[in-house]
């Protein structure tokens, strides 16, 4: 399964807030083994966020999208999703009914706006705040706030599968440049994907479905390596 991410929010672009709802719903995916294959990060604008969904929801089996939920003037997620998919916002009984049973507020407390879903959503709960998500054509909608996007993530994790990519690290104490002609024969030899990272060492990520092969792989890669102690 393919998935694109769609990160919502002018302080991801201005560098005040670090994307990490990107990096955790990377790394969440891959355990689950779908492929993220785009990580966009858009302002908080409904013609951006609405071209950039339908952009992807025509290449990809599922777009997640996070930030912009709530009701405030920057809020503008669900309005970009209902464009998206040509409906309109409407209040949503079931994310009524969930917010008034599993929460102190109040349906007349809450900021108006607050349980308008893209009509014939599902309602996604939000078990870590108030503000709902949704789903609709492959899209699921989750909130800014890392722990609510996390809380709400586990509650559709299960949509999300694909073939399992086993994962070896090897480490070399070497320069990137020096490691060229072992990695191509690498490539040569077995049938893995090679990433290749440079720090203060190289740190070397063989992956592959088959984790046999990726073992022959990452045992021929370490006998030929200067180790990193
Ligand atoms: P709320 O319902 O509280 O308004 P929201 O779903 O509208 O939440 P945002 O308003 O976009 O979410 O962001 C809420 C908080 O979460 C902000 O502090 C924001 O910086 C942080 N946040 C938003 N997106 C991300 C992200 N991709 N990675 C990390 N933090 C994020
Ligand atoms: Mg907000």
């Amino acid at each position: 399964m393919q998935v694109a991410l769609v990160t919502v929010g002018d302080e991801l672009l201005a560098g005040d807030t670090v994307n990490t709802n990107a990096a955790w719903l990377g790394e969440r995916l891959a355990d689950r083994g779908a492929s993220v294959e785009r990580v966009v990060v858009v302002p908080d604008r409904v013609a951006d966020i609405a071209r950039v969904i339908n952009e992807l929801r025509a290449e990809y089996d599922a777009v997640l999208v996070t930030g912009g939920l709530g009701p405030t003037h920057d809020d503008l997620t669900m309005e970009a999703v209902a464009a998206a998919v040509g409906v309109p916002v409407e209040e949503h009984d079931e994310a009524v009914a969930w917010i008034t049973d599993h929460t102190d507020y109040e349906h007349a407390d809450l900021v108006d706006g607050t349980t308008h879903l893209p009509k014939g959503s599902r309602m996604l709960p939000n078990p870590a705040g108030v503000a709902p998500g949704c789903v609709i054509e492959g899209i699921y909608v989750l909130p800014g706030v890392p722990d609510e996007m996390e809380a709400m993530f586990e509650s559709v994790a299960d949509e999300f599968s694909g073939e399992y990519r086993h994962v070896r690290t090897v480490e070399a104490d070497e320069p990137e440049s020096a490691l060229v002609e072992r990695m191509a024969e690498l490539r040569d030899r077995f049938d893995v994907t090679i990433g290749s990272y440079p720090g203060d060492h190289v740190r070397i990520k063989l992956q592959s479905t088959d984790e046999d092969e990726l073992e022959r792989a990452a045992a021929w890669l370490r006998e030929r390596v200067e180790p990193n102690e």
